[in-house]
């Protein structure tokens, strides 16, 4: 077989793979927007299925052989091959290790600690919860350890989804960004200066509907390869032929629907910039959570929360509303969209106060993985945190310990990633600025394309060539740093609160 013959059978196995993962990436696109409340059972059975066919093609011997053949021919691959390669020989090599019984047994498991962590958070019953989440926490290690990790699970929970990244970086990154965000969030907290509350009321959702997906239009989101809908808790899902993202609206708060969407169509127009010829293969596809976040808090927070964006936007969002904003003062607007206010619950947080939130997940899921804390241990430890933090205790479990989804689906290790593409946003940037000039004036004419331009060609077309840290590398010359994150909340929150 020639190498020619041997790439294209892996790459077309390797779209296969892709192409269930699609169908049922829209199954669960389809369960969180659609679904008739009494037809969950029959969804759960088509995506187990979709699961276990996804995992049989990529775990396929064949393509193991493909796999070896190949790499065995390394000078007569070109270098997107060579990028092909070794990303494809890494999926493989973690997906055969583990035993199909686990991934079974996982997947029911992680069903029912769902449902359990949804009573329980009802309920606010932490100790309803706690052999669902030991049992859980038992099979991360476990999983660690068939993968080679057992030395170092919280290690392999954290490649997982940022693929390169040690629980050691982010230990350092971590502390640095604590040093300098505590003492600023308090400046914060104790200056007379407020956002005013309660500015917003009565904002029609058709209304809001149509704004956002002219915002979003605007920023380069392609509305013929993706669409917007409704769900519980905004996401996005897709690839780059087919996103599907989600917001939620409320008629007194038309800024979190905006800006929700906002920040799913960062994510959106990530995988959107990736290569349709590559759609299947890792130069199609994102290289992990941290840098996706990255995508969406830069559009989210960097664009979206300035000035020069709200210079075009503010007269067109008085236009569509104007009987609901004709109180409210340019300077109040501004406020309200960039408010700092420390808050019990993670997805309620303003982007300074956000990053303590992940602080302490980080902290006890260390812990967790290290054996120094039990799980029926977990509240103590967590309100101990939240007070140091975020000088708030909370009064039960339920905006405590139980307000994530993530560890009831074995999701540890993926809160981090929020925090580090805080930090990548940043540093992206002070690149960006650095690398263009003019941008502010472009954003104040409603023009996006030359920021977008440069996300394109810098990372989203990178697909997954280099990991998390190697990219922000190359992108901006220097290692992954808080300290572009530190400046930027400076450089917006400072003046703000300044009394
Ligand atoms: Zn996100």
């Amino acid at each position: 077989m020639t190498t020619e013959a041997a790439y294209a059978e892996l790459v077309s196995r390797l779209k296969r793979a892709h192409v269930l993962g699609t169908v049922n990436g829209l199954l669960g696109w389809d369960e969180q927007v659609n679904l008739p409340p009494d037809s969950a059972d029959l969804r759960g059975e088509q995506l187990a299925l979709l699961a276990e066919l996804q995992h049989a093609v990529a775990s396929d011997p064949r393509v193991g052989e493909l796999l070896t053949l190949l790499d065995g021919q390394p000078g007569e691959l070109a270098a997107d091959q060579r990028v092909v390669l070794k990303c494809s020989r890494r999926d493989y090599d973690r997906v055969v290790k583990l035993p199909p019984e686990f991934v079974r047994e996982k997947a029911r498991h992680s069903s029912q600690t769902f449902h359990a962590w949804a009573r329980c958070k009802a309920a606010a019953d932490f100790a309803g919860y706690v052999p669902f989440l030991e049992k859980q926490l038992e099979l991360a290690k476990q999983e660690a350890a068939y993968l080679g990790y057992a030395a170092a699970p919280y290690d392999y929970m954290i490649d997982r989804h940022d693929p390169g990244m040690t629980a050691a970086v982010i230990e350092r990154l971590f502390a640095e960004l604590t040093e300098g965000l505590v003492p600023f969030m308090r400046e914060i907290v104790s200056s007379p200066v407020k956002a005013r509350t309660g500015l917003f009321r009565g904002f029609p959702v058709e209304q809001q509907r149509a704004f956002l997906h002219a915002v979003t239009e605007r920023l380069g989101f392609n509305y013929r390869r993706g669409r917007i809908d409704v769900s519980l808790h905004p996401f996005c899902e897709g690839s780059a032929a087919d996103i599907r993202m989600t917001t939620r609206f409320d008629k007194d708060n038309p800024l979190d629907s905006l800006f929700s969407a906002i920040h799913e169509t960062g994510h959106g127009m990530y995988e959107q910039g990736t290569r349709l010829e590559h759609q299947g293969t890792p130069l199609g596809q994102a290289v992990g959570m941290g840098v996706h976040e990255s995508q969406s808090r830069l559009w989210e927070n960097q664009v979206a929360r300035s000035r020069p964006f709200w210079r075009f936007f503010e007269p067109r969002f008085r236009e569509t509303f104007s009987a609901q904003l004709g109180a409210v003062s340019s300077d109040e607007l501004y406020r309200a969209v960039n408010a700092v206010r420390p808050t019990l619950i993670r997805v309620d947080a303003d982007e300074v106060t956000y990053n303590l939130h992940i602080i302490l997940r980080f902290e006890i899921e260390k812990r967790l993985f290290a054996g120094t804390l039990a799980v029926q241990d977990l509240p103590t430890a967590w309100n101990a945190l939240a007070q140091e933090l975020l000088g708030l205790t909370p009064a039960n479990d339920r905006e405590g310990v139980l307000q994530d989804v993530h560890w009831s689906g074995g999701m540890f290790g993926y809160f981090p990633s929020y925090c580090l593409g805080n930090m990548m946003a940043s540093q992206f940037w002070y690149k960006v600025h650095g690398d263009l000039t003019g941008l502010e004036e472009d954003f104040a004419r409603g023009d996006f394309s030359r920021l977008l331009g440069w996300l394109r060609r810098n990372i989203h077309e990178q697909g997954r060539r280099h990991d998390t840290q190697e990219l922000v590398k190359v992108v901006t010359g220097e290692p992954l740093t808080p300290k572009y994150l530190l400046r930027y909340l400076r450089e917006r929150y400072g003046p703000l609160y300044r009394a």
